[in-house]
């Protein structure tokens, strides 16, 4: 039967619990554990698709095509298991999933509450969601105190009862400032936030306390006591530069071992964390050093291109290599032109939605396709390529994806709908129909091309990888651009849709209609990006 451990957060949000919650599952996984993750999202949004980068960071879509929480995207890199639609979910979905019950009438006339009936709902999901794991870690997100996370939290608290003392698990994860003009670390917002968690029925059997310093032994003391949990499961959580020695650093402190011995599963084979130190020590000891510019529009929010920086300092680690990345306003390109770019070994153009900053990047992209320097373009960043290669090398002036300018008169990326022809039946996307959940989503599979470069980097004849976009390479111009030199090198086994373009004429230079980022791991990283 599954353990569940559950993690909650308090004091304020971005403490880093799914970094630490992944961390935890990791070194679990090293003791031969079938471990899972959940992340339990408390707002109405039914998948954070429909939200904004802006607000919520990256959206990370799983390989059955889930738009999920960042935080899925920190489980894959830190554990071996891949993530599922299951994994996560919204207080939308769980009202969505209850108020369609209500309507068919599978209430029998009952009134229907928050109290029990969301709170079953929610234990149906998060049990759900652990298939036959050993263990599930599932993150509660929010803070402590907030409303819309009680829900959730009230299901913990009932798993708890109904599954006996070992059945569970809870940890809660507080920030421990450290007051410079006072010289002093503070207890007190720990000690709330305890508080508030107990109010609400939940007593934490650790505490992973957040901060620039690790906990001197009073203080540990002094929390231990106040909330009432013992001072050796009092762990220290401290900011490190990078996150891959967050497992190393919570095993140091025994929390594997604290949480095995009251989930009652003390009898495992010890960790065996050998593989992220010698991640850690190429990442801190690296051989060589590039430049890459990352042109996008979220430049002053990296948690939008998570994934993205990610993958490339995973590139570094299989390549030895530290990977300085220079974020690149695209509309400041639009202003003052290329020169940011004069610098750097290698210009990547992330995927994106909207038309802001959309020419900085096609100015990008030329720089680096004149200039021999490489490119990668993603989503986004190839659809880009394919108009700047139609503008400037076919001479299709005015060319143009239709997501920018509906009356182009070369829509050479567009809406399957508006080049498909009428007798073709393949249509995935229609004009004007909701945005959530509307797009092509998840893994796909492609043929490379024989001989092309995507062929060699990959060592394989077929892919499958995962998509997240409406608009589309359109065929109806493949052999006027084919005709210039673009290669269409990989197309989509299902569909026959161009997946990604490579320019033989140039050193490396590759667009994929996919994100490459979301299936790349530290240990195994990604062919593309490295
Ligand atoms: N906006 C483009 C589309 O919808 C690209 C999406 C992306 O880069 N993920 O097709």
């Amino acid at each position: 039967m599954t353990k569940y451990i559950f993690v909650t957060g308090g004091v304020v949000s971005s403490l880093g619990k799914g970094i630490a919650s992944a961390s935890l599952a990791s070194i679990l996984e090293s003791r031969q554990l079938q471990v899972t993750l959940l992340k339990l999202d408390p707002y109405i949004n039914v998948d954070p698709g429909t939200m904004s980068p802006f607000q919520h960071g990256e959206v990370f879509v799983t390989e059955d095509g889930a738009e999920t929480d960042l935080d899925l995207g920190h489980y894959e890199r830190f554990v071996n298991v891949k993530m599922l639609k299951h994994n996560n979910f919204t207080t939308g979905q769980i009202y969505e999933s209850v108020i369609r019950k209500e309507r068919r009438g599978e209430y029998l006339g009952g009134t229907v509450q928050v109290i029990p009936h969301i709170t079953d709902e929610i234990k149906v999901f998060i049990k759900n969601g652990a298939k036959d794991a050993d263990i599930a870690i599932v993150e509660v997100g929010g803070t402590v105190g907030d409303i819309e996370s009680l829900p959730f939290i009230e299901a913990a608290r009932q798993m708890a009862i109904e599954m006996g003392r070992d059945g569970t698990c809870f940890i809660h994860l507080t920030l421990l400032p450290f007051i410079a003009s006072a010289g002093e670390i503070k207890t007190k917002p720990t000690q709330h936030s305890v508080k508030e968690l107990r109010e609400i029925g939940v007593q934490p059997d650790i505490l992973l306390c957040r901060g620039q310093y690790e906990i001197p032994k009073l203080e540990k003391e002094k929390i231990a006591l106040f909330t009432n949990v013992d001072s050796s499961a009092v762990i220290s959580a401290v900011d490190v530069d990078c996150i891959y020695k967050i497992p190393e650093l919570l095993h140091a402190q025994r929390l594997d071992e604290i949480v095995l011995n009251k989930l009652q599963l003390d009898s495992v084979p010890p960790a065996d964390l050998s593989e992220w130190r010698r991640l850690v020590d190429i990442v801190e000891n690296p051989c060589y050093s590039v430049d890459v510019a990352l042109v996008g529009k979220y430049v002053d929010l990296t948690e939008s291109y998570k994934s993205l920086s990610e993958a490339l300092v995973h590139s570094g680690i299989h390549t030895n290599c530290r990977i300085n990345i220079h974020y690149i306003d695209s509309e400041k390109i639009e202003e003052e032109g290329v020169k940011d770019l004069l610098r750097v070994d290698a210009i990547l153009v992330p995927g994106g939605f909207g038309g802001r900053g959309v020419e900085g990047k096609i100015q990008a992209i030329k720089y680096a396709r004149e200039n021999s320097v490489p490119y990668l373009g993603i989503c986004l960043g190839m659809q880009l390529a394919v108009v700047e290669f139609a503008r400037n090398v076919v001479g299709l002036e005015n060319a143009h994806s239709t997501e920018f300018m509906s009356d182009t008169p070369y829509p050479v990326i567009s809406l399957v709908e508006e080049w498909r022809t009428k007798e073709g039946d393949l249509i995935t996307q229609k004009p004007g129909a909701d945005l959530g959940g509307s797009m092509r989503l998840g893994c796909q599979e492609a043929d490379l091309l024989e001989d092309s470069l995507v062929r060699k980097i990959y060592g394989a004849s077929s892919v499958s990888e995962r998509h997240r976009h409406r608009y589309e390479f359109n065929n109806t111009y493949s052999s006027d651009l084919e005709g210039k030199g673009l290669v269409l090198s990989g197309i989509s086994k299902m569909e026959g849709l161009c997946e990604m373009v490579e320019l033989p004429s140039h050193p490396w230079f590759v667009g994929c209609q996919f994100h490459p980022e979301f299936s790349s791991t530290p240990r195994k990283g990604h062919p593309l990006f490295t």
